[in-house]
């Protein structure tokens, strides 16, 4: 695993010069992490490498991941879609529950931390404990927060209000609260196996294994089978461009266990596909870092159509190696493109499939927009950013001011 020194050829001297002066100030913050899976999704990547870079500093950090049962990631799951405003009905048996659970959890749990980082609403309720300490805690939200339906909004704002700040993905998900509110944006590992160079033979090593042909245009989606992903909208944009031209869509990923949805979804996708030789579906295990990294690297054009998006790791992944990026304009997904310099925007099934077409016909064009995307990447979605960003704000929390000086 790489070490936080390894970064300079990524960020320049001074960056991680600044890093280490801040962890100096904050290595004496015992700071930890709770969210409610250890594999799949983006706070899984991100915690998988953040919390080791905050020990590397000196900083005693540490990440639990709360267990619950079937009902109860039943129950977030509605939850998680509900914030993103689709509608859905609880039963008071139903909240119950999810307190329940989250209460059971805090009983096994140690929270003699200074900062308590809760990472989304499934453990939410164990800010209930913060009445027995004297610590911060933060709720970072990594939702798409714009639109939340008002049944869970308004469960969830009582909780939220307990805690120190909350910490969004971007301006628009902020909301009225009465706690002070924080906007960090999510970021990527350079130096991962997800996003770590490959060589070309690798690449193609991966599209061998998989029966892609990378002599013909490949599109792909990488994503967990979830509806807010549209994998079905992907495929229909797919068999708009197909009348025209021969390429092929790959429509990769697995399941988060924290995610009960993905075995229907990925049932609608099969269907979907209808046989079609050319869409390969892939049901990845959770440790295919390096099979996602050498499958965006390969493609020639990489989608993420999401219908709502808390950021969308998986745009900066593929704006990091270069790729032309055509992505719903949703959540925080408009932070990383500006349209037709850094990437493509769309909203709707035929503009997906007009730029599909656009952009493999034009690979000067194509080529233009991945050189100008990992820059903006660099500038802005590396990890070092965020891991500051992390430190600043837990320093700041013991400051009257929010001016934290080095
Ligand atoms: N991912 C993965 N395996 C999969 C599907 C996704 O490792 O089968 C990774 C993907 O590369 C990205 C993260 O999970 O790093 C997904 O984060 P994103 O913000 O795109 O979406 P989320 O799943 O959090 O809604």
């Amino acid at each position: 695993m790489a070490s936080v020194k390894d970064y300079k050829d990524v960020v320049g001297t001074s960056v991680i010069e600044e890093l280490y002066a801040v962890g100096e100030k904050a290595g004496a913050l015992k700071i930890q992490h709770v969210n409610s899976t250890a594999v799949g999704g983006g706070v899984a990547e991100i915690l998988t490498r953040l919390v080791p870079m905050m020990r590397e500093l000196g900083v005693d950090a540490r990440w639990d991941v709360i267990k619950g049962g079937e009902k109860f990631f039943a129950i977030t799951k509605k939850m998680h879609n509900a914030l993103h405003g689709v509608p859905e009905t609880f039963t008071q048996d139903e909240w119950d529950h999810f307190i329940e659970v989250d209460r059971d959890n805090a009983r096994q749990m140690n929270f003699e931390n200074d900062v308590v980082f809760i990472h989304d609403p499934q453990p939410i309720g164990l800010v209930e404990e913060r009445t027995h300490l004297n610590n911060k805690w933060v709720w970072r939200c990594h939702i798409d927060f714009s639109e939340p339906r008002e049944n869970v909004w308004l469960f969830l704002k009582d909780y939220i209000e307990r805690f120190d700040g909350a910490i969004f993905s971007a301006p628009a998900f902020s909301r009225p609260l009465k706690t002070r509110q924080f906007l960090i944006s999510p970021s990527i590992d350079p130096l991962s196996d997800k996003n770590r160079e490959l060589d070309d033979e690798y690449v193609r090593s991966i599209f061998e294994r998989f029966e892609i042909d990378i002599k013909r245009p490949v599109i792909t989606q990488i994503s967990r089978f979830d509806y807010l992903k549209d994998p079905v909208g992907v495929i229909k944009a797919y068999k708009l461009v197909k009348r025209y031209i021969d390429c092929q869509l790959v429509l990769a990923g697995g399941g988060a266990t924290d995610d009960p949805e993905g075995e229907k979804v990925l049932a609608d996708v099969r269907n979907a596909a209808d046989g079609d030789n050319d869409i390969f579906v892939l049901l990845l295990p959770p440790s295919s870092d390096l099979e996602i990294n050498a499958l965006q690297r390969g493609s020639t054009v990489v989608l993420q159509k999401s219908l709502r998006e808390g950021f969308g790791l998986t745009v900066a992944e593929a704006m990091w190696k270069g790729k032309p990026v055509i992505a719903s304009a949703v959540g925080g997904i408009p932070l990383q493109i500006k349209h037709k310099y850094s990437g493509i925007l769309t909203h709707s099934i035929e503009g997906t499939a007009y730029w599909m077409k656009q952009l493999i016909n034009e690979p000067s064009f194509a080529r233009e927009l991945g050189r100008n995307g990992r820059e903006h990447i660099k500038q802005n979605f590396l990890i070092t950013r965020h891991l500051r960003e992390y430190l600043l704000l837990s320093l700041s929390l013991f400051h009257d001011k929010d001016i934290v000086y080095l």
